[in-house]
């Protein structure tokens, strides 16, 4: 579904992709995976066009997409829940949610995608009313999601979902993002929370200063001496 192949990118002198490249299959799981500053949150903003590339392919359902706007990569499905949940803060939490159907052209399927939305998250159709920015942590990443999923991406793009959360709240974001892929969204996830991002994918990408240095089945890589000692606190 998403190829990338020989990807480079710069930030003025900054050489941070230095020849990546991935493929994630449609109706799977894939995680980049690695230390802060390996590039893993370049990779995304290269696919969703947020940072431009210098060399390279990039690929979304065999459609060469390098020269896409943001606004055009979001129309063709690939939508991105930014690290930090960015969430308007002085709007409710409908109206955020709401903002997620800026592109869509299927304006009367928008209910039943919003009730969709309150089935995975339950605690956002309460708060549907609440301004977005007194919600706690936890539930400001949900909206996040929430948000990206109303614009019924085909291909999600999870930057750090479980960011400072507290464990519990991330084993629930965890398990609604492996339900969002079973019925059927492909996923592309960005997390320093190693291991649990094993245990719900199905491919794995390690990264350092901008390279890939592993890859291979996420049980596999859960296995290895190696992954484990370097990157899995084992
Ligand atoms: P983190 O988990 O800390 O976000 P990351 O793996 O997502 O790490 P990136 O954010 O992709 O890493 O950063 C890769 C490299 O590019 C780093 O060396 C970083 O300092 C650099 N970088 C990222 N954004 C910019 C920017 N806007 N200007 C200059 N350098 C940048």
């Amino acid at each position: 579904m998403l190829k990338l192949r020989d990807v480079n990118a710069y930030y003025g002198y900054v050489h941070a992709l230095k020849g990546i490249s991935i493929d994630v299959e449609e109706g799977k799981i894939v995680s980049l995976l690695g230390a802060n500053g390996a590039g893993k949150t370049s990779t995304l903003k290269v696919i969703s066009r947020l940072v431009s590339v210098e060399s390279g392919i990039i690929e979304f359902q065999e459609r060469n997409i390098k020269n896409y706007s943001p606004e055009q990569i979001v129309s063709m499905g690939i939508v991105q829940v930014p690290e930090g949940r960015q969430v308007f803060p002085q709007l409710t939490v409908k109206e955020n949610l709401m903002i997620g159907t800026f592109t869509r052209k299927d304006k009367d399927n928008i209910p039943n995608t919003l009730d969709k939305v309150y089935t995975y998250f339950p605690r956002l159709k309460e708060r549907e009313k609440q301004i977005a920015g007194t919600l706690s942590g936890g539930e400001q990443q949900m909206l996040a999601i929430g948000r990206a999923l109303m614009a019924k991406p085909k291909l999600l793009l999870l930057d750090e979902p479980s960011l400072g959360l507290a464990p519990l709240i991330v084993k629930d974001i965890f398990e609604i993002i492996k339900e969002i892929n079973k019925e059927g969204t492909t996923i592309l996830l960005v997390e320093q929370n190693a291991f649990q991002a094993l245990q719900i994918s199905d491919y794995a990408y390690i990264l350092e200063t901008g390279k890939i240095v592993h890859q291979g089945r996420a049980n596999q890589l859960i296995s290895d001496q190696n992954v484990k000692k370097a990157y899995l606190g084992a």
